[in-house]
């Protein structure tokens, strides 16, 4: 019985590499260790607006996985490589999109190729095997069975990260109704007193028991938060428009890292890694879906997206954002992208900039909008910093 079980997880692993997964382990179904660590990170408040990562039906199915699938006997984990950059050069007048969102959406590309794994397992023994699987979307704690399936250890920044292939993966897991071999855990911890991420990471959200406070991530902030950027966070953003890969770029195991190959759905291409912000702050509704009809830009919303490419715009404080700025400001009908127009006009902090912000003010009717000119134009008075280009 076991020469038959490690029979078919040596099978199902084969499987699963010719597949394109590049990381394959099985865990247990025990429930998870540090579901206490969550629970108090979820009490904290740091899950900001993610509002579906607490209620109680998800907290219950998270304690356990066979509050998933009852018939639960093995996890099987996998890691499938996206493209990256560790450059970390600013483009004037681009935005930066976090490196898994340079291809197509993994949760388009990956599940089908977790329902065929599902289905070879299906055909090698015989008959239906319970199961469910998710990529990123359950109520599972996927880096801890990533890291007892022996896929590596979570690094201080709260990424897997593989001693030899480094943390830029998709992370995936099958339940299981069958028992496969399970694998031994990565026990060892091979942060040891690097703290680069923690000292890089620009607004400072990564907490001392390798949790982030979502609240202050740049990650959540661009991508999960449908409200305003809190004021005080928004020069932190620097150049990210949606995501953040800071806390990777910097980790040494990301450095040595050595991909052999990536899907070709995950490489960059197209406007990717960086979008031109003059063009894509006049996005309509239609041009934003074509886009990013295949991206996982498309979670942020057109209003988010854009809401961030007017906060980058006042962080780089291009005399050549005005124009753009100016025409969300004048035409925009989202409340939240005119606001923060205002706001990044009141940071370039140029006549032309101004005369625009009071040009608005006058046509303006909304409250929240009005007030976010006034305190754009309160920069008047504040220092009289120059723009990049006086020339302009
Ligand atoms: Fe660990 Fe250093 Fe990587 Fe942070 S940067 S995850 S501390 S190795």
């Amino acid at each position: 019985m076991l020469d038959e079980i490690s029979a078919l997880t040596a099978n199902v692993k084969q499987k699963a590499h010719d597949l394109g997964f590049d990381l394959v382990g099985v865990t247990t179904c025990d429930p998870p260790e540090h579901r206490d660590i969550f629970e108090a990170w979820l009490e904290a408040g740091f899950h900001g607006e993610m509002a579906w990562m607490a209620t109680e039906r998800a907290v219950k199915r998270r304690a356990d996985p066979k509050g998933i699938l009852s018939e639960c006997q093995s996890i099987l984990v996998l890691g499938m490589r996206h493209d990256y950059s560790l450059d970390d050069r600013v483009r004037d007048g681009y935005g930066r999109i976090a490196s898994y969102a340079w291809g197509e959406d993994y949760h388009d590309v990956i599940p089908p190729l977790l329902k065929a794994l599902v289905e070879f397992i299906e055909e090698q023994i015989g008959h239906r095997v319970p199961n469910r699987w998710y990529t990123d979307t359950g109520p599972v704690l996927e880096r801890e069975l990533a890291q007892r399936a022996g896929l590596g250890w979570v690094g201080k920044n709260s990424c897997l990260i593989n001693p030899k292939e480094g943390s830029f993966f998709f992370l995936a897991e099958i339940l299981l109704g069958i028992a496969l071999k399970p694998d031994k855990p990565l026990a060892m911890d091979y942060c040891g007193s690097c703290t680069r991420c923690i000292d890089a990471c620009p607004t400072k959200c990564i907490q001392p028991n390798r949790t982030i406070d979502a609240q202050r991530c740049i990650s959540y902030l661009t991508i999960e938060l449908r409200a305003n950027i809190p004021d005080d966070l928004r020069s932190l953003l620097g150049d990210w428009v949606f995501g953040c890969d800071v806390c990777q770029q910097v980790c040494p195991w990301n450095e040595h890292a050595r991909y052999a190959k990536i899907n070709p759905a995950f490489k960059g291409d197209r406007n990717m890694p960086y979008l031109d912000l003059e063009k894509a702050i006049g996005f309509s509704t239609e041009e934003f879906n074509r886009t990013f009809k295949k991206s996982a830009v498309k979670r942020s919303k057109r209003r988010g997206l854009l809401r961030n490419i007017a906060v980058v715009m006042g962080n780089q404080k291009l005399p050549a954002s005005i124009d753009g700025l100016a025409n969300a400001l004048q035409h925009e009908s989202e409340v939240m992208v005119r606001c923060h127009a205002a706001w990044a006009l009141g940071q370039i902090k140029s006549e032309r900039a101004f005369k625009v912000l009071e040009e608005a003010y006058a046509h303006e009717h909304d409250e929240e909008v009005l007030r976010a000119i006034e305190l754009a134009l309160g920069n008047q008075q504040n220092d009289k910093e120059p723009s990049k280009n006086i020339n302009e």
